[in-house]
């Protein structure tokens, strides 16, 4: 019957049929990574189409990115040739949602050409409320409370389903109240912001049968990938729009829930069956993807996570290299070593394409990124900037530049009014007049024009301080060394403060980024040697063609594969965030085991972690120990290697005069071998010694009933 086979199940293994064929009934797929849960989707995407269960139009399929929904709308299309055209519903939960409510957009009060605003503009809208309720937005920054109603909207609240704790969360109570005004303005400006895409689409479902029927009626087939990272309102729109037909197919793997901090909730997974009785629960075992020590080591890490609903992981694939360890100095060396791996596989024939070097924050491209420039190697950063693209790296260096070279008149518009100090588009189209005028730089005409009436005494006011600012910082440049003139600058411009009045998600990582940015010019004689090294870097957009190695955060990675991947900065503090750490709770320690996890399994051939003994941090050389996660590698499945002499007597002083990192989770010192060898110093003993089973047998199950209620099938 094999020979006979449509070409979309050709090598399909037998579970993976399963789901498939199975194409009626609730359906949920939970199996660990690299097992072709994707695959199978893409699969099953194509034998409705096949089989013309379904019009293209009829199928509804979510992916986690865009990009994501480009590769199967590319594969569906090649396994069935173009049957796909008019895949109409086959995206992201956010391009889908925009697409319903384009048709319906009356019924919650916009027109079908409504705006979906961006951050600046819903920030711009957020603060005149607040300004118009006479709220101090320095008390009350519109950060928050834009963090604040993207979290109710996560959640699919409305204004009126918030309670009073809630509406606390925002000035002393009236959080309610500046959401819905917020709504009201929204809406008088015919606009939405990303979160209301989906929730203004759950309103309309829920209070309009007709078109919740209309929809019922024409997804006959429901699919969706990375199930474990749909949050609240994403989860209750699907429940109504598959309730009717009930031809639900989710996959997932709850060891990659790594989204809650953007309201993702894992317990999803765990209310499919509730909510779809009788739901068919298919486990996927095989891992195509990667080799039996990367899957091992990944395995033993994600085993210290306590709650999980368990699953086994085998693979035909050659034993392959073992994953390798490697202790070095610093960041420069780390960035360097990478480096020389990689052209070490190129001149081993391998393309630099397959290759990702992984990192847990922004921030920490930057390193790799000069590096590679310097030594000409091709990279490409995935989902997010390139290091000195980012716009608060922008705004730094207009701020640097406006004090190196006083005739950056770009750089001067781009900082002049950020942060706010109440400049506006008056005051400033009066400084260019005289700029134009007189022909001079904007620095230049901003001092003169502080002599004349020109100006409101407000405007006067923050542009003379402004002014007496810069000319102040440019005489610190005779004598400060020009990382400490940035960080004065960073400071005493309140740019800083900006960031750190902040309460998005995004605003840690940008402060994080600054920091980079002051560590980076450390490597510089000068100013000028810094900002001249910058403008090579902007122009250095390799060709499109060629191959790169990809750099990327593990979040972004989600989903994809490559040969080889360096896993770089597994620190404590870096890896688990030092976030994580202050935040304490072993929830969070949890979410960065996920991720430890999730980047792990992205390699196929070969997994390489890295940890330097030490980071740079305003000038200051600071210790750092080896991520725990590190200790949680199975001693059998990992290689370790030292370039570091005498490293030893180093990592045991650094013990010595350390609190005890894992003194918040309780388990054990962290002193033993395991560390150890971690950091390269061979104290291996044949007992196994601080293996990751003595700690999952110390560590209290917390959640364990939880794991134990749910029935998947007998777990091996
Ligand atoms: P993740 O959890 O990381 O998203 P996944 O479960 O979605 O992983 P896929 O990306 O679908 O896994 O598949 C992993 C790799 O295994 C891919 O290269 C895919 O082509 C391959 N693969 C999947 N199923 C099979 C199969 N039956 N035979 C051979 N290779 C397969
Ligand atoms: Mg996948």
């Amino acid at each position: 019957a094999e020979s006979q086979d449509p070409p979309y199940l050709k090598g399909l293994n037998a579970p993976q049929r399963d789901a498939v064929l199975t194409t009626e009934g609730p359906v949920l797929v939970l199996a660990g990574a690299g097992t072709g849960k994707t695959a199978a989707l893409t699969a099953r995407l194509a034998h409705l189409l096949w089989t013309r269960k379904a019009y293209p139009s009829e199928i509804l399929s979510v992916t986690f990115t865009n990009k994501a929904a480009r590769e199967m709308r590319e594969r569906v299309g090649r396994l069935v040739g173009d049957a796909v055209e008019g895949m109409p519903w086959l995206g992201t939960f956010h391009a889908i949602g925009a697409k319903m409510l384009r048709r319906h957009a009356e019924l919650v009060g916009l027109q079908s050409n409504f705006t979906i605003l961006d951050t600046d503009d819903q920030m711009r809208l957020l603060k005149q409320l607040i300004v118009a309720n006479d709220l101090d937005e320095k008390r009350w920054p519109a950060r928050q409370l834009a963090g604040l109603i993207d979290g109710w909207k996560n959640k699919g609240l409305v204004p009126s389903d918030l309670d009073a704790g809630e509406s606390e969360l925002y000035a002393n109570g009236r959080g309610q109240s500046l959401y819905a005004q917020y709504q009201d303005r929204l809406r008088a400006v015919n606009a939405c912001d990303f979160g209301d895409l989906l929730l203004h689409m759950l309103t309309i479902l829920k209070t309009h049968r007709d078109v919740l029927q209309q929809y019922q009626q024409r997804f006959r087939y429901v699919m969706v990938d990375e199930y474990q990272d749909t949050n609240s309102v994403q989860y209750l729109w699907l429940r109504l729009l598959a309730q009717e037909r009930k031809n639900l197919c989710c996959v997932g793997d709850d060891d990659q829930s790594i989204y809650s901090w953007r309201g993702a909730r894992v317990e999803n997974i765990l209310k499919f069956e509730k909510d779809f009785p009788g739901a068919k629960v298919i486990r996927l075992e095989q891992n195509y993807r990667s080799t039996p020590h990367i899957l091992a080591a990944a395995s033993g890490v994600i085993a210290n996570n306590s709650g999980r609903l368990g699953k086994t992981l085998w693979t035909e694939h050659q034993d392959g290299e073992k994953v390798k360890v490697l202790g070095i100095w610093d960041g420069p060396e780390e960035a360097r070593r990478v480096g020389e791996e990689i052209e070490g596989l190129q001149r081993g024939g391998l393309s630099v394409d397959r290759t990702a070097i992984l990192v847990r924050a922004q921030h920490q491209t930057r390193e790799f990124e000069d590096r590679f420039i310097a030594i000409g190697m091709p990279y490409r950063i995935v989902g997010g900037f390139r290091f000195y693209e980012r716009a608060e790296i922008r705004d730094a260096l207009a701020y640097l530049r406006v004090v190196s070279q006083p005739a950056d008149d770009l750089a001067f518009e781009r900082i002049v009014n950020v942060p706010k100090r109440g400049l506006g588009d008056k005051a400033l189209a009066k400084v260019h007049q005289l700029a134009r005028a007189g022909q001079l730089p904007l620095t230049v005409a901003a001092a003169r024009i502080l002599d004349t009436d020109e100006l409101t005494p407000q405007a006067r006011r923050s542009l003379g301080n402004l002014v007496g600012d810069i000319a102040r910082w440019r005489a610190m440049g005779d004598t400060l060394p020009h990382p400490e003139l940035a960080r004065i600058i960073l400071d005493e411009s309140g740019y800083t403060a900006m960031w750190q009045a902040d309460r998005t998600a995004e605003a840690a990582g940008r402060l994080e980024n600054l920091n980079e940015l002051v560590r980076a010019m450390e490597e510089y004689e000068s100013l000028t040697a810094f900002l001249e090294h910058v403008s090579l870097v902007m122009d250095n957009e390799a060709q499109a063609e060629e191959p790169k190695v990809t750099i990327m955060t593990i979040h972004a990675a989600k989903g994809l594969e490559f040969d080889t991947v360096f896993l770089a900065g597994w620190e404590e503090g870096l890896f688990p965030s030092q976030r994580a750490l202050d935040e304490g709770g072993l929830a969070s320690l949890e979410e960065e085991r996920r991720l430890a996890y999730v980047a792990i399994t992205r390699a196929r051939r070969q997994a390489i972690i890295l940890h330097a003994a030490n980071r740079r941090i305003y000038g200051q050389w600071t210790s750092s120990l080896p991520s725990r996660f590190i200790a949680e590698l199975p001693e059998a499945h990992t290689e370790s290697e030292s370039t570091m002499t005498g490293g030893a007597s180093l990592w045991q002083a650094n013990w010595s005069d350390r609190a005890d990192p894992f003194a918040d989770v309780g388990r054990g010192t962290g002193r033993g071998p395991g560390w150890q060898r971690a950091a390269g110093v061979d104290t291996r003993n044949p007992g196994g010694g601080f293996t990751s089973r003595t700690f999952t047998r110390e560590q209290p199950r917390i959640v364990e009933s939880r794991a134990s209620a749910v029935s998947f099938g007998a777990k091996p």
